[in-house]
């Protein structure tokens, strides 16, 4: 029997797969991870963008889940405090809702489930209030403050490629699985470069499918594998307007349908509404938002806001599809959010491992707990070990820290760009300036101000992140396209196409 190639092929970069390659290349295997297109291109960058326990599923009864995350926000809060920072949410609250007492309990329980150990505990508010009522309608008089987090997930997700490819995995873009079968007791994967139009064949001993909203379409159709797991893919929009209200704190807002919906500070100059709970039977024609999807959005807010948004505040959209497991529930908000493993380890033995549902902020857990399944096919596989490593660029005392250490270094560089440099990349922005010492050294730049993506950034973006394209720029490593105009989108994208020929062979 030939020598695999890799221990561990894993079908996915989105956080799940990016997650379980760092965390197994860390354990010592030779681990090779396959995205047919970017890293974080489909679910991983379309999420509302929290790391949270997920107040609302304390009444489905997902004590397990609520746990686990709650666990891992501190965990997450402490790897990655570049990209990962507490959010105040403000419920307001009124006699239509849920009853106080109810919301009240669920905060309680909200606050000591897991171990709150870094973040502000829960309370009860009066309105009005200078600050945590700013934007809402007068006749609100009450509300309650709780902690959660938020997280540039598309970030999250590259960093823990970076971080596998430290600890020596291989990551391939751009590179779809498009057939695969147990062959002498190994996986043999056909795998399409979807740049070039080639395809080759690597060996692997395990193969895992993270491939998210597709993860039966490969287990039934790239793998022939039958499994009776289901998938249910339910989709989630969200709208961008220009920042609502100043302060620093979320909303979460209950609907008149009863769920809810969050309006969260985004960007510095922009607020993120959502998001939107619709089952869905493909994926066809799931990528952009429907009016009455915007509709809903506007509506829900617009019941709180004490000035209204209209159609025309919106100046951005998305939208996207979890992939979560089918438990059977008819309602789509009631599905559940957890994760499950299928381990199919039949005829010729090498296993393969397919991931269904999950959250951003579960997704070490969740590695964690993929490896466990897999443990007894790898004996010499190491100790878990992803919670006591900072991601790459996390290895700093505070993000004003960081910023201020950059300050002192590059000092003939605008203090906001920095700062704006500092949340994306840590104390890997020390490594984006390398040799800079003047404004000029950075290079070609588009947009302005705290927003500003210049040539520096783009080129390591390209070397070490795997950007192969100027969406994967403007909108995932960094979101300096919302800061620009159309015609400076253009010039970058222009650019970036120009760069990546020059830089990638
Ligand atoms: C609207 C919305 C809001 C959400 N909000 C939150 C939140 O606030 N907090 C939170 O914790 N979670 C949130 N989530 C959940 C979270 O975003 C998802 O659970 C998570 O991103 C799923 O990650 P994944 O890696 O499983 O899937 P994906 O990110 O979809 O990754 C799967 C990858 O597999 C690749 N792929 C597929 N087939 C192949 C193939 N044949 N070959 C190679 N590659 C392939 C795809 O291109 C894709 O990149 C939200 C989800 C949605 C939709």
């Amino acid at each position: 029997m030939p020598r695999p190639d890799y221990d561990l092929a894993i079908i996915g970069g989105g956080i799940n797969g990016c997650g379980i390659a760092r965390d197994a290349a860390g354990r010592g295997l030779k681990v090779l991870l396959l995205e047919q297109d970017d890293l974080a291109s489909a679910t991983s960058s379309w999420s509302s963008k929290l790391i949270h326990g997920g107040l609302r599923y304390l009444e489905q009864f997902e004590f397990r889940l609520v746990r686990e995350a709650l666990q891992e926000r501190e965990v997450l809060l402490r790897i990655a405090p570049h990209i990962i920072h507490p959010l105040g949410f403000i419920l307001p609250h009124d006699a239509h809702m849920r009853p106080a007492w109810m919301v009240r309990l669920g905060l309680w329980i909200y606050d000591n489930l897991g171990g709150r150990i870094s973040l502000p505990g829960s309370r009860g508010l009066m309105f009005p209030d200078p600050i945590f009522s700013a934007a809402l309608r007068p006749e609100i008089k009450r509300g309650f403050f709780y902690s959660d987090a938020r997280v540039d997930d598309a970030r999250l997700t590259v960093l823990n490629a970076v971080s596998a490819a430290e600890h020596g995995a291989e990551i391939r873009v751009r590179s779809r699985v498009v057939g695969g079968e147990r062959v002498d007791g190994q996986w043999a994967l056909e795998v399409l470069d979807t740049h070039t139009g080639t395809t080759s064949t690597v060996r692997s001993w395990g193969l895992v499918n993270a491939a998210g909203p597709w993860v039966k379409h490969v287990l039934d159709d790239t793998l022939a594998i039958a499994s009776d797991a289901k998938v249910k893919l339910v989709k989630g929009s969200h709208i961008v307007v220009r920042r609502v209200h100043d302060e620093a704190h979320a909303y979460i807002l209950q609907n008149d349908d009863k769920r809810v919906v969050f309006i969260i500070p985004y960007e510095g100059r922009y607020s993120l509404i959502g998001t939107t709970d619709v089952d869905v039977h493909s994926l066809i024609g799931t990528k952009d938002i429907t009016p009455e999807e915007t509709s809903y959005l506007l509506h829900a807010a617009n019941r709180f806001l004490a000035k209204p948004l209209q159609e025309s505040d919106i100046v951005w959209s998305y939208a996207g599809v979890r992939p979560l497991y089918d438990d059977g529930a008819d309602n789509p908000s009631k599905t559940t959010r957890d994760y499950v493993l299928k381990l199919d380890c039949a005829k010729g033995g090498a296993p393969l491992l397919s991931i269904f549902g999950g959250k951003i902020t579960t997704y070490r857990r969740l590695a964690e707990h993929a490896l466990q399944e897999l443990a007894s096919f790898y004996p010499h596989m190491k100790k878990a070990w992803t919670g006591r490593e900072a991601l790459p660029g996390g290895e700093i005392a505070s993000l004003d820290a960081c910023a201020q250490l950059l300050q002192k270094r590059f000092f003939a560089l605008p203090p906001d760009y920095l700062q704006a440099l500092a949340a994306r990349h840590g104390s890997r922005a020390m490594q984006v300036l390398d040799g800079v010492n003047s404004i000029g050294d950075l290079g070609q730049q588009f947009g302005n101000g705290a927003t500003m993506l210049c040539e520096r950034e783009i080129d390591f973006c390209i070397r070490e992140e795997w950007a192969r394209s100027a969406e994967d720029i403007l909108w995932r490593r960094s979101k300096c396209g919302l800061h620009m105009e159309e015609a400076e989108r253009v010039r970058a994208a222009s650019f970036i196409a120009h760069r990546v020929r020059a830089l990638v062979v």
